[in-house]
Order: C-alpha cells, then structure tokens, then sequence
C-alpha cells in the first residue's frame, strides 16, 4: 500500500495518481490519514488489494502533504552509517545518538524548504525514515518491522550553526519550520523486495551529492524499533528518521549549503522521492 496525503485527507497513491481511500470506501474509512495509520490500516490495506476505482487526480494537480501530518513524536538518529560518522570525524556512540525534530518542522514532499534569514550553513540529510503502526513497549528485534506500518523518504534539514551552538543538543537546529519534509507516501513494507536494502541518494540542484544504501545503517529498522521501545512506549503514528549515508555538505571541501533556489531532490529505492526547492526566509 502506498498511503500519500492529498489536501489533507488520506489517498492511494498508484502510478502518480491519487484516489481518495475514504469516497473509495463509501465512507466506511475516515479521510484524515492518521486515523487511517491509527486504527484502520488493515482495511486501508484490504482495500488496496482491491485496486483502485476511478481516473483519481494527477500528482501535480493535487496539494500532496506529509503522509503522516501530525506525528506524536518525530525521531531522528545522528551518526548511523559509517562513512558519515567518519566524514563527520564523530566515534560510533555507544547506543543510537536519537535527538527530535519538533511535529512543526513537518514539510510535505513538494514543499519549499525555507532558509532562515542570516544562516548560511543549512544542509541537507537524506534519510530513510519508518512510521509506527501498532505501538508498544519493549518490542524485540525479530517483531520489530510488524509494528512498522511502512517507509517514507525524508530530509533531517539542519542548520548546522544552531546545530553547533547549542551543544550536543542537535533538536533546535534540525526543527526550524519546513526542515522535515516527507512523503511522498507511506510505503508498506510488503511493496519492497528487501526493505533492509534500499538505495538512498540525494541531488541538490542536479548534483548528485549522496548515493548509499540503507543496508550500510550502523543501527537497522528493527535494532532502533527495539532501542527506541527499550526506553519508552512507541505509538502508532511515531515517525523516525534512521540516519544520513556519508556526503553532506558540511563535510564537504569546500562545504556545500543550501542557498535560494536550490532544488532537493531526495529518492529512496521502491519507496519514491521528495523534491523541495529552498527558498530564502
Ligand atoms: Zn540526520
């Protein structure tokens, strides 16, 4: 199932067109997205196997936002692929590095990135990110990926200023509005050949600046369900970023920021790509 977020209400998203989940249901499913993730995602699923009814809208014409708009918790994990970590000169930590990104950070796949006024060391991340379908606490490992409900491409945006200034406290300067954009649907991991091995690759205005693959994560899907449940309760709708491969423009000779009318594009493997254009604050 591929579960996107058309003007605010919950659509299949097949062949670059959206079909609304709740008109295809009769009514029988609601049309706000996290309560279809919350407590109608086997239905949803039923009604996938389906196949859609009707022409449904073209992506460009419809306003596709986050699949997951209003996340209880957002996630995220520094230093979670070895060649990052040496880029970055950063020692592996002993447990996964989990800071957040604040709900309101939240951008939807196409969305401008906006660029505070006065910085000049915005980057861009790319990263596989995971939302929580059933919930719950002290998840082992090999149960892990059945509390998943799917994938989603994302960007950790960071101002890497703020980021630096505030200590080893990376939340503030990762959770500026618009530095979280997701999309373009939640991508249901029965729709992926190997979802331990994906390829992840971010362009920035035609530049090829990272190409990895997720099978590279230092901490997998499952190890961070269960690190992340060790310590406190997962519920459905949670979202976590898993970590950004190596390229980043701050590591980069010269660094590579983000600047006005920058173009990003973000792609991981069977799950789909964002494209977001930064525009100045
Ligand atoms: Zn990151």
């Amino acid at each position: 199932m591929r579960l996107a977020n058309a003007d605010g209400r919950a659509a299949f998203l097949v062949d670059g067109r959206v079909h609304d989940v709740a008109t295809m249901s009769g009514g029988a499913l609601p049309s706000d997205p996290m309560a279809v993730l919350a407590g109608h995602w086997s239905e949803a699923a039923a009604l996938w196997t389906q196949g859609t009814t009707g022409a449904g809208i073209a992506v460009e014409d419809a306003d596709l936002r986050a699949p997951v708009p209003r996340p209880g918790a957002v996630f995220a994990v520094g230093l979670n692929y070895h060649r990052h970590a040496e880029e970055t000169r950063a020692e592996v930590p002993e447990l996964p590095a989990i800071f957040t990104k604040f709900p309101p950070s939240i951008n939807g796949p196409f969305g401008d990135v906006v660029l505070p006024p006065d910085e000049d060391t915005v980057d861009y991340e790319a990263e596989l990110a995971f939302v929580i379908g059933r919930g719950g606490r002290h998840i082992r490992e090999g149960d892990a990926l059945d509390h998943v409900a799917g994938y989603l491409a994302a960007q950790d945006i960071s101002c890497r200023r703020v980021q630096r200034a505030a200590g080893n406290q990376f939340s503030m300067g990762k959770s500026f509005d618009s530095f979280c954009p997701l999309g373009p649907a939640v991508v249901s991991l029965d729709e992926l050949a190997d979802p331990l091995d994906l390829r992840i690759t971010c362009r920035v205005s035609g530049e090829e600046l990272q190409d990895s693959r997720t099978s590279d994560l230092i901490r997998n899907v499952p190890e961070l369900v269960a690190f992340l449940s060790s310590v406190l309760s997962l519920q459905s709708g949670d979202v976590c970023l898993t970590g950004t491969p190596a390229g980043v423009g701050v590591a980069r000779t010269p660094p590579r920021f983000l600047r006005d009318g920058d173009v990003i594009e973000t792609e991981i493997e069977g799950v789909g790509a964002l494209r977001n254009r930064c525009v100045a604050g």
